[in-house]
């Protein structure tokens, strides 16, 4: 594999290791092994039930936390093998950048977030990284994952300078203004085209958004006229998503003409070279930089902002708002062997309960909730408690 990969890819014989040795596995690659540990681990099988936009179970046809996942692992794998760089590290980078995610998407981080203020705050991301590192707990020899170096640097895609002064080794870059691997940038920009072109597919299937609203969207409106061009006569659904097609195809193939302009450019020697370069070297080309971001605006603004997703996502805040209170009043309704006693101070016992409570998907938020406060009311407004009799009393 080393052969095929450029000069400045991640490569085996660079890197830095894992946190504990292990002999290296018979039949795979080190970083196949990582991204075949993660997809083993309980957090990513949790992701199936973890909203992204739409709470899991408002429809079986929305993307889930899981299924963004391999969809940004997909768009991922292309970049870098057309890149010349690690396509296994890449594709475990990305497999694994969600695994922190709360239950309920955004709101439920956003809600945790607020909660655990008093005791340094919650980030989804260095949640990622706590899950992978300590969490995870299914092998004999240590806590976590006990991932390559390579993958841990590009879970971690941001982290305040205060917070990096903690995390030894893997805060560096932070504090020294270095970038990540290319493996870790193709991943980063994979996420955001591959939750682009995802949501805009939801929120027409949702009735949310409309193919007008969309076409509102320069690039799009391009992509609908060259499917209609392509296919006369083509309409619905099959024309929205071979539009939709046609644009993600067309994002990607710039971030990956750009990039190697870029590489071309620089040249950097090896991935140190990459880390010490002022900026990313994965990225769209200025035009399309600014496209991407009118797409994102778009989607912020007649999807994500929506009443009706604002609806859920509040009722999603209040509840785990209310789970939250109530673990820390009474750290007993916390599973058996998870509850601190009673002396251990409210940091330590905040984390737990932030831990915990990051750990749930949707549904088991719901059900935690309805075993705690009793009938489906309280943060839960009329959408969700109606979602929550229906799973509770099914
Ligand atoms: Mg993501």
């Amino acid at each position: 594999m080393s052969a095929e990969l450029a000069p400045y890819a991640v490569d085996m014989r660079q890197s830095r290791g894992r946190r504990v040795a292990e002999s290296p596995p018979a039949w795979r690659s080190e970083f196949q092994r990582d991204r075949d540990r993660v997809i083993h681990s309980s957090a990513f099988r949790r992701l199936e039930y973890k909203t992204q936009v739409f709470v899991n179970h408002e429809g079986d046809m929305f993307r889930t936390r899981l299924t963004h996942s391999l969809e940004v692992a997909q768009v991922a794998r292309t970049i870098a093998r057309a890149l010349g760089v690690n396509e296994d590290l890449t594709e475990a980078i990305a497999l694994a950048h969600d695994l922190g995610h709360t239950p309920f998407g955004h709101a439920g981080q956003a809600a945790l977030n607020h909660c655990m203020q008093p005791y340094g705050g919650f980030e989804h991301n260095l949640h990622s990284l706590r899950v992978v590192d300590e969490l995870e707990q299914r092998y004999a020899a240590f806590d976590g994952l006990n991932l390559l170096f390579e993958t841990r640097e590009g879970i971690l895609k941001h982290c305040s300078v205060a917070r990096a002064a903690t995390l030894g080794d893997l805060g560096e870059r932070f504090i020294e203004r270095r970038q990540p691997s290319l493996e870790a940038q193709i991943a980063n920009v994979a996420d955001e085209i591959a939750y682009n072109h995802h949501d805009i597919d939801d929120g027409l299937r949702s009735g949310i958004l409309s193919l007008d609203t969309v076409c509102e969207h320069q690039g799009f409106r391009e992509a609908l006229d060259a499917s209609r061009a392509q296919s006369p006569g083509l309409a619905g659904k099959r024309l929205a998503y071979t539009a939709i097609r046609h644009m993600l195809g067309a994002f990607v193939a710039d971030l990956i003409d750009a990039s190697r302009e870029r590489l071309a450019r620089h040249a950097p020697r090896c991935v140190d070279e990459v880390r010490g370069h002022g900026d990313t070297l994965v990225d769209f080309s200025p035009d399309m930089r600014e496209d991407h971001l009118r797409l994102k605006r778009l989607l912020f603004q007649r999807l994500y902002y929506d009443p009706s997703v604002q609806r859920i996502a509040d009722q999603a805040k209040a509840l785990v708002t209310e789970l939250f209170d109530a673990f820390m009043r009474d750290p007993g309704l916390l599973p058996p062997g998870a509850a601190p006693d009673g002396t251990v101070p409210g940091e330590a016992r905040a984390r737990v309960v932030s831990d915990y409570i990051a750990g749930m998907t949707d549904r088991y938020a719901q059900v935690e909730h309805s075993r705690i406060f009793g009938s489906p009311q309280l943060g839960a407004g009329p959408v969700l408690a109606q979602d929550m009799s229906g799973i509770i009393f099914k």
